[in-house]
């Protein structure tokens, strides 16, 4: 199938991210988010992007400009309604992403793939939400998605081998390797991911070694390119307090429940990078 036309939905790290890699590649795409301020912040992000590329010359004026061109702003999703794809980052709640999916399967003709950039939920649930389960699938991108190579696609299990496909042969078309997981809380990297991180932060909130020796430790003595606490503000603390209740939600194990200090700081607004604190402090600049 024939993908012109781009819609993402929220305008947060990854909707921005993701749109700034289609629009990239050429494609016409139209972000949304309910948030007005959000939206700008997210267009801030992109040009950003697009101004680190001018400076390390792999981008030109003109391709910045051009690149621009591909990209629109609303905050109605309304907007959407002529995507060939639509792909959903908006904050990682199951009945937030339902009300979502619902209101896109009204509004987009059938052909329309509806795709989750989720971390952890199940895409079944999302599928169920509409009348086209077998054109509903996960497209999990990393941050930052320009330059993540990473795009883990999910499959529920009624994800149609032809969807699967399509988005298999765009992902590849955006430059990215792409890797197929099935519908499992977690999927294959967070499954793996969350665990270290949340054992990190039980560890910092033990008592047990510093923030910065924590992430000194896993840096030099396993070559990450950050440690775990530099990671969870990156990825951001609400994200990842989400992911970990829907992990530990599915299998039960203990390794897998949030930590009372992640609790705590995602209550009193520490949510890492984007809002300015989180493990570590970030001043505006
Ligand atoms: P974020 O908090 O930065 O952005 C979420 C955005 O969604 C906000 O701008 C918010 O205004 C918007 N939004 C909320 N409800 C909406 C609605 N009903 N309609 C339109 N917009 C709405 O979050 P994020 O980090 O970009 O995460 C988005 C998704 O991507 C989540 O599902 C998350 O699990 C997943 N994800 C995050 C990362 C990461 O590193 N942060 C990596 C991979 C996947």
């Amino acid at each position: 199938m024939e993908i012109a036309r781009i819609g993402i939905v929220g305008a947060g790290i990854m909707g921005s991210g993701i749109a700034g890699v289609f629009a990239r590649q050429g494609f016409t795409t139209i972000v949304c988010d309910v948030d007005s301020k959000a939206l700008a912040d997210g267009k801030t992000q992109i040009e950003k992007s697009l101004a680190r590329g001018r400076q390390t010359g792999k981008l030109s004026e003109a391709d910045a400009k051009r690149i621009l061109g591909q990209l629109r702003f609303c905050t109605s999703l309304d907007e959407l309604s002529r995507s060939d794809l639509i792909i959903e980052a908006i904050v990682e709640r199951l009945d937030i992403k339902l009300d979502v999916f619902a209101r896109l399967d009204e509004l987009t003709p059938d052909h329309t793939i509806l795709a989750s950039n989720t971390s952890s939920l199940p895409l079944i649930e999302l599928a169920k939400a509409t009348h086209r389960p077998d054109r509903v699938v996960g497209m999990h991108f990393f941050n930052p998605a320009p330059v993540m190579k990473l795009l883990e696609l999910v499959r529920s299990i009624a994800t149609s081998d032809e969807t699967l496909a399509t988005v298999r042969q765009l992902g590849e078309k955006l430059g990215k390797t792409v890797i197929v997981a099935q519908d499992r809380a977690g999927f294959i990297v967070n499954l793996l991911l969350i665990p270290y991180i949340a054992n990190a932060i039980r560890l910092f909130e033990s008592g047990f070694a510093s923030r910065e020796d924590i992430d000194t430790g896993m840096k030099l003595g396993c070559s990450h390119p950050m440690g775990p606490l530099e990671l969870v503000d990156y990825v951001g603390l609400d994200t990842t307090l989400f992911v970990c209740e829907t992990l530990h939600a599915e299998y039960g194990n203990p390794e897998y429940a949030p930590p009372t200090l992640l609790r705590r700081m995602v209550a009193a607004g520490y949510l890492g990078r984007k809002s300015g604190r989180g493990f570590y402090e970030y001043p505006p600049r």
